[in-house]
């Protein structure tokens, strides 16, 4: 008898994280500010806490995580690794297949493990306030929840089309004692100037990040945090992977191919890059990034220098983009819809380490309900999309009598995606491929550099 759940122990939480810049074949490209000229670590101490910079910044390969933090992670981590026999029979594959399940945190996705970091620092370095953006809701649900286990308010710019779409992601960041304002607003002057020229706007999370960047850098007692992007964000979900190999030891067994939705990066990084540290020491794993077809940051978009927000308030990263001034269709997947992609996954990207997938919308559908309909658990429409991947391979190894092992991290769960799954039933869903004229024209809104 295989377990169906491999777990571990509290005491078995990995004590540190891991930071892939150790383990890449070249350095990161530097980051820069508007002048063309690398960013200096004190540029950023007016929205950071040196606690993350420091991160940010760092080549170490191990991290040490707070006892605090770790304290907190016990609150639902270490995660169960499932072994998902069920789909496999219902596929009728010689596949194994595993998930990671990271739904089971209060917020509902993996965000916490970062968020929970976040808040530490913060409150170390005596910040009271931390202004951050949300597009589908999980990150402000995480940042609203980790706030309150330290005791620091939470100001959260919800993309004004999840704010109307998703009012219960508003009321839970609400119950920890959150503030949310629907973003575009007009709190701030980057808020303002897009108001000015559509009122109605839908909004981007390009726009929510320049409203949190600027109320954070225009007051004293504000920090921002980020969900995703960044390599300290990269960083705290390492914990994902780190556990997973201790999981994957248990029953020795190891991924030939390793799935994950990416939006900005740090799930997949999360689960993938503590394989990579095998890869690059000439282990076979192939680790694949899955994105929409209707956000193919990775797939199609260019790999240049660009801003982080829309109205150019950040420094510039080197990162596949389709143009920070990208507002994309509407789809479910409101967690992949960023229109860069972290620097660290995109130059592995580009140099040939990691892959990357774009799928469609109404497939995610189909691939998350096959899922739930054999393991039970209903997965966030982000989550689906490194489903319906696994899926495909799956069936794949059913054509050709393999029996490779195939493993995803099943990032959220989809309770407040119903919605969503009410209009893939009725036929509503539909599939939007990002236009090719938009991709090209991306190329001129790119900023000049050197
Ligand atoms: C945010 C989110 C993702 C995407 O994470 P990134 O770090 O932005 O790539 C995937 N799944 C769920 C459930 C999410 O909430």
């Amino acid at each position: 008898m295989t377990d169906i759940k491999i777990l571990l122990s509290e005491d078995e939480i990995p004590t540190q994280w891991y930071n892939v810049i150790a383990d890449m074949p070249n350095p990161p490209a530097p980051v820069l500010g508007p002048d063309g000229n690398p960013v200096s670590p004190d540029a950023l101490m007016a929205i950071f806490p040196m606690g993350i910079i420091e991160q940010e910044i760092s080549s170490e390969r191990w991290i040490p995580i707070p006892e605090e933090v770790r304290d907190i992670y016990r609150q639902w981590r270490p995660s169960p690794l499932f072994r998902a026999r069920r789909l496999e029979q219902l596929l009728d594959t010689p596949a194994k297949i595993y998930y990671k399940y990271e739904g089971g945190s209060p917020a509902g996705s993996h965000k916490p493990n970062s968020a929970i970091a976040q808040a530490y620092y913060n409150k170390q370095a005596g910040a009271q306030r931390l202004a951050t953006e949300t597009g589908a809701g999980q990150w402000g649900s995480a940042l609203a929840l980790a706030g309150r286990m330290f005791g620091l308010e939470v100001l959260v710019y919800m993309v004004n089309i999840s704010y109307q779409q998703k009012p219960f992601r508003r009321s839970m960041m609400e119950t920890w004692g959150a503030t949310v304002v629907a973003s575009p607003s007009d709190q701030t002057e980057s808020g303002r100037k897009i108001r000015k020229e559509d009122p109605d706007s839908d909004g981007s999370l390009g726009i929510a990040i320049s409203e949190a960047v600027e109320s954070a850098a225009t007051r004293d007692d504000t920090n921002y945090a980020l969900g995703s992007v960044l390599n300290h964000v990269l960083i705290h979900q390492s914990i994902i992977g780190l556990e997973s190999k201790k999981q994957f030891e248990k029953v020795a067994d190891y991924p030939d191919i390793i799935y994950a939705s990416c939006g900005g990066g740090s799930n997949f990084a999360g689960v993938a890059f503590p394989f990579f540290a095998d890869k690059a020491s000439g282990k076979e794993v192939r680790l694949i990034a899955v994105e929409p077809s209707s956000c193919p940051t990775l797939t199609k978009g260019h790999y240049a220098y660009d801003f982080g927000d829309t109205a150019g308030l950040t420094p510039l990263t080197k990162m596949y983009t389709l143009g920070h001034d990208f507002v994309p269709p509407g789809i479910h997947a409101g967690g992949l819809r960023y229109h860069g992609d972290s620097a660290l996954v995109s130059q592995l990207y580009k140099e040939g380490l990691v892959e990357a997938m774009a799928v469609g919308q109404l497939r995610t559908f189909e691939a998350g309900t096959t899922f739930a309909r054999a393991e039970g658990i209903i997965p966030a429409p982000e989550s689906s999309h490194a489903i319906a991947s696994c899926i495909d391979e799956a069936l794949a190894c059913k054509q050709s009598g393999q029996a490779k092992t195939l493993f995803f991290n099943l990032s959220g769960h989809g309770h407040f995606d119903m919605a969503a799954y009410d209009q893939y039933a009725s036929g509503q869903l539909e599939d939007f491929d990002y236009p090719e004229e938009s991709i090209k024209s991306a190329l001129e809104s790119l900023p000049k550099v050197g």
